[in-house]
């Protein structure tokens, strides 16, 4: 009597660093490259990665419909 109800539920995105590499640039600054459309953007974290998410939302809203991540990779 296994219920099924655990691990079907990971649907979040909780960390914006499995899409973004993170890499520092020549003067020290943290940069962060979209893994799927080379997008970089500045992600010092006093910065935040509010607009990482925000990238990644935008992303994912215009696929909706298809099957997920399918043109990913
Ligand atoms: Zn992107």
């Amino acid at each position: 009597m296994n219920g099924g109800l655990q691990s079907t539920n990971k649907r979040k995105i909780s960390t914006v660093w499995d899409r973004f590499v993170k890499h520092r640039g020549e003067n020290g600054e943290v940069w962060a490259t979209c893994k799927y459309c080379k997008k970089t953007y500045r992600a010092e974290s006093k910065r935040g990665t509010s607009n990482l998410h925000k990238h990644l939302k935008k992303m994912f809203a215009k696929q909706t419909g298809r099957s997920r991540a399918a043109n990913f990779g």
